[in-house]
């Protein structure tokens, strides 16, 4: 069985890649979501294994020091990192993994495993990012403008990665995602023991 992709999904803060990943993840049963650690406070509503592992900073700095991230980078005053054991795994089983991460991780795991797809999901525009921030109504103030400078920061990013998808209107950007994981699935390096197979077999048989 050959290994399972590796989707890395970044996107602007409020960027609303959680959502179209969350409709991806619906139909796409092969499709696993690695669940991060980070050191910032729960949002309402989040639980601790859902969204996110919800560790200390000392905690975070002992599983990275022990290798136990994939990658992890820190991100307006919190750190974030990729758990290294289900990814692995998971991938081993043939199932294909979507990170959710920031742009210095995304960097990291292109290096790390560059067979990887990375896929940096943009707003229409700064304003609709800057209103759905605010809609969102979890930071106050200075946070929001915060995450508005480092998005700007981010989209400057845009261009180390493999595609881009605009989150425009919802259903089409999920297209966008589905189409760009069937395509990646079809590359011939990703079936070229497939094809040995059948290689293989036509000689048995002739
Ligand atoms: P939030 O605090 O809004 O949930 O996430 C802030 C940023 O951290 C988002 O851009 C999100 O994609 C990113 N992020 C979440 N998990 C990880 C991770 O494991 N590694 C890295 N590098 N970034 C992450």
């Amino acid at each position: 069985m050959s290994k399972g992709l590796l989707l890395v999904v970044s996107a602007p803060s409020a960027g609303g890649k959680g959502t179209i990943l969350k409709e991806l993840l619906r139909t796409e049963d092969s499709l696993r979501m690695s669940v991060s650690a980070t050191t910032r406070q729960p949002r309402p509503g989040e639980e601790h294994g859902k969204q996110y592992y919800f560790i200390s900073r000392e905690e975070f700095q002992t599983q990275a020091a022990q290798g136990m991230m994939l990658e992890y980078a820190e991100y307006v005053g919190n750190c974030y990192g990729t758990p290294r054991g289900p990814v692995d795994q998971w991938r081993e089983e043939g199932l294909d993994v979507v990170l959710e991460i920031e742009v210095q991780g995304g960097a990291q795991v292109k290096k790390l495993a560059p067979d990887c797809v990375t896929v940096f999901i943009t707003p229409p525009s700064m304003a609709v990012l800057e209103q759905r921030l605010r809609d969102r109504g979890t930071e106050d103030e200075a946070a929001i403008l915060n995450r508005l400078e480092t998005a700007l920061v981010e989209l400057g990013h845009a261009q180390e990665y493999d595609y881009i998808v605009v989150n425009d209107r919802l259903e089409d950007a999920v297209e966008d995602m589905r189409a760009i994981l069937r395509s990646e699935k079809r590359k011939y390096e990703r079936n070229a023991d497939f094809i040995r197979k059948v290689i293989t077999h036509a000689e048995t048989i002739r």
